[in-house]
């Protein structure tokens, strides 16, 4: 697809936004040097942020020796964005400011066998209409909702084109949600929302290069490279977690053998248990959060199963990052998501030191490994700022047809 003027525009006036939300308040200057783009630029789209009461002038600074320079912030209160996490066992919705400050959350458990498109659909609905009542926020104030669902997903069409956890093809997710829910939506996976909100306010924030390591029931990895987020031709860059780390190994749910995700996803996590000690008191069948926490507990009470499961898993992850690190040479390594949450600082210096064992030495040593330090749901927060992305290029579409139609009606015949 070849890039308009208006793309371009677009994207600019997104990441003038982005530098804004980031670093509030700001002067065009300051905004220029952090983009890169010109003065003259920056101004002008600043400007039509300022129409848009996106953000607001807040008053001057002193620049030495020069004229004061104003100065512009967020204007929290200028709109609302909804990011919504569709997981395997649950349904997590947040509502943010323009600023992305969460003002409610909303959760919904996912039961094993509820994996029908209607029945999350259905959950979802009811999460966004609770945090919507709970906020007591104006609808038309919603400038969107972003939805991040497990697997392949097509952007364009709003459409899980596979979901290998739920046995999902082609569901038409967005058309089944606007049923339900009034307000423009946008869709895209956990990857990406959870590498976008580690570049905005985590633990990337700066880096031109970084991994985000998902680890839940799901795994996969998102990829910042060269300042950007790295979506590849079909949108489907980053599914490490299907990747072959043991030839003719365990089978995985993408019906493949020995993909990482077989042996470090929490149901790869349980079958380790399982293999260890298949009556350990760790084990919680059929739940997989309970066995997470089991394990996580175990390992901080230094319970010889629990911490020999958390060993053996991070035989598979510590080589599987390592790839990773050899591959794209990360300034950061960001373990993500609720497994990697759960374990918490014992799993990353487990991964750390069999992290080390497998990279070169030079990446290695150009890495950091860290857990997230995103307080929220980094999907929910990922997924909202695809929502305001979207908002800003549906203004932008607005404005084109608005220039466009004097155009046509100079040919249009006289009436
Ligand atoms: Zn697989």
């Amino acid at each position: 697809m070849k890039r308009t003027s208006r793309d371009i525009r677009t994207a600019n006036r997104y990441e003038v936004l982005r530098q804004i939300i980031a670093a509030s308040p700001t002067s065009r200057q300051e905004l220029a040097a952090a983009t890169g783009l010109s003065l003259a630029t920056v101004a002008t789209l600043v400007g039509e942020l300022l129409d848009l009461r996106m953000i607001t002038e807040v008053g001057f600074e002193d620049s030495a020796g020069g004229r004061p320079r104003g100065l512009v912030a967020v204007n929290a209160s200028g709109g609302a964005l909804i990011g919504v996490d569709i997981a395997e066992t649950y349904v997590h919705v947040e509502l943010f400011d323009l600023g992305l400050n969460v003002l409610a959350r909303a959760e919904e458990d996912v039961r094993p066998g509820e994996s029908l498109p209607e029945q999350v659909v259905g959950h979802v609905a009811a999460a966004v209409g609770s945090v919507v009542t709970q906020a007591g926020i104006e609808g038309a104030r919603v400038l969107g909702v972003g939805v991040s669902v497990p697997g392949q997903v097509d952007r364009a069409t709003g459409t899980s084109e596979y979901a290998p956890n739920w046995d999902w093809h082609d569901v038409p997710l967005l058309e089944l949600l606007t049923e339900h829910i009034a307000y423009p939506l946008y869709l895209d996976n956990p990857l990406r929302a959870s590498a976008v909100a580690e570049l905005w306010f985590g633990a990337a924030r700066g880096s031109g290069d970084a991994v985000v390591v998902n680890l839940g029931t799901g795994v996969g990895a998102g990829l910042v490279l060269g300042g950007g987020l790295h979506r590849g031709v079909s949108n489907s860059a980053g599914e490490w977690g299907h990747t072959t780390i043991v030839l003719d190994g365990r089978l995985c749910r993408c019906g493949r053998h020995g993909c990482v995700e077989a042996y470090v996803g929490a149901s790869g996590i349980m079958l380790t248990l399982r293999e260890l000690s298949a009556d350990s008191a760790l084990l919680h069948p059929e739940d997989q959060t309970a066995t997470i926490d089991a394990l996580a507990r175990g390992v901080r009470g230094r319970d010889p199963v629990a911490l020999k499961a958390l060993r053996d898993t991070v035989r598979y992850l510590g080589a599987g990052i390592a790839d990773l690190v050899n591959l794209f040479n990360p300034e950061v390594v960001v373990l993500s998501s609720w497994v990697a949450a759960a374990l918490g600082d014992p799993l990353v210096t487990e991964v750390r030191a069999a992290v080390a064992r497998h990279a070169l030495p030079r990446p290695m040593a150009a890495t950091r490994i860290v857990l997230s330090p995103i307080p929220t749901d980094p999907v929910c927060l990922g997924a909202a700022t695809f929502a305001l992305e979207g908002a800003l290029q549906s203004v932008g579409q607005r404005q084109a047809k608005r220039t466009a139609a004097p155009a046509r009606s100079r040919t249009a015949p006289p009436s």
